[in-house]
């Protein structure tokens, strides 16, 4: 059981004169897929990372199931995040790109092992374990840096903008990879994008955001134009 919950959550850069955040009120239920779209510079990104941690919060509180999230140190968040840039070490092989982050957890080389396997195949990477980065196309990459951070089992996966480097037919064929991914895991997912059409096919709710504040909340059918 994953349940976040935002509550009256601000954000202000040091020196800066204005909230990026501004009373974020969020209700996130477990195993939901939720979206985030917004122009440019509205605050997508602040908000995910004060999820991960990589920014603190100024005021308010994420909790996690009823328990207090935004003080618990980074590195301890039961979190993983997928970017656009792939961010592969280009020296080690897909395997060990995934196995890494187990690795420094000091997980057992079996269940390390079982892990990465396991995620290669749902990911339909068995076959390029051996393969360095640069030996795979952008589709197989993003691949790869979704399964590495699937083997760390976390509670929320965090995705900013993690399709934007592909090109028009691996996005789509990527979006579907993420949708099933999300329905075999049931993991609560936490994705940003500019693309108002992936975002309603994708996700069970979304989240548009401007200027700092959530403009609209809900299901895509319940979303209303403006
Ligand atoms: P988005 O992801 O929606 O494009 P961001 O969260 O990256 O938006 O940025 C929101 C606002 O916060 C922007 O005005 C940006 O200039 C500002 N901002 C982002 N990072 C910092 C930072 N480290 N210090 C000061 N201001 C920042
Ligand atoms: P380390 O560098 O930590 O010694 P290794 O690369 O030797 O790790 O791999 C340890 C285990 O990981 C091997 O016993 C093997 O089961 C698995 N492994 C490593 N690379 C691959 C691969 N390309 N395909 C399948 N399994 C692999």
């Amino acid at each position: 059981m994953s349940k976040i919950e935002i509550e009256h959550l601000y954000k202000r850069y040091d020196n800066a004169e204005n909230d990026t955040l501004k009373d974020i009120n969020l209700e996130i239920d477990d195993k939901e897929f939720v979206a985030i779209i917004g122009p440019s510079g509205c605050g997508k990104s602040t908000l995910l990372r004060c999820f991960s941690g990589l920014e603190e919060v100024t005021k308010g509180k994420i909790s996690v199931d009823g328990k207090r999230f935004d003080n618990i140190p980074p590195q301890k968040r039961s979190i993983a995040m997928v970017f656009q840039d792939y961010a592969l070490y280009p020296h080690m092989t897909v395997y060990n790109n995934m196995a890494f982050n187990l690795k420094l957890s000091k997980f057992s080389k079996s269940e390390i092992d079982s892990r990465v396997k396991e995620a290669a195949q749902k990911l339909k990477l068995t076959d390029y374990l051996a393969r360095k980065p640069a030996q795979l196309s952008g589709g197989q990459r993003q691949r790869v840096a979704l399964g590495r951070a699937m083997v760390r089992a976390p509670e929320v996966f965090l995705m900013d903008e993690p399709l934007s480097n592909l090109d028009a037919k691996l996005r789509v064929s990527t979006r579907q990879d993420i949708i099933e991914l999300h329905k075999q895991l049931g993991t609560v997912t936490i994705y940003v994008t500019h693309d108002q059409a992936e975002a309603m096919a994708m996700a069970d709710k979304i989240l548009i955001m401007r200027d700092g504040v959530v403009q609209q909340y809900g299901k895509p059918e319940e979303l209303y134009d403006n």
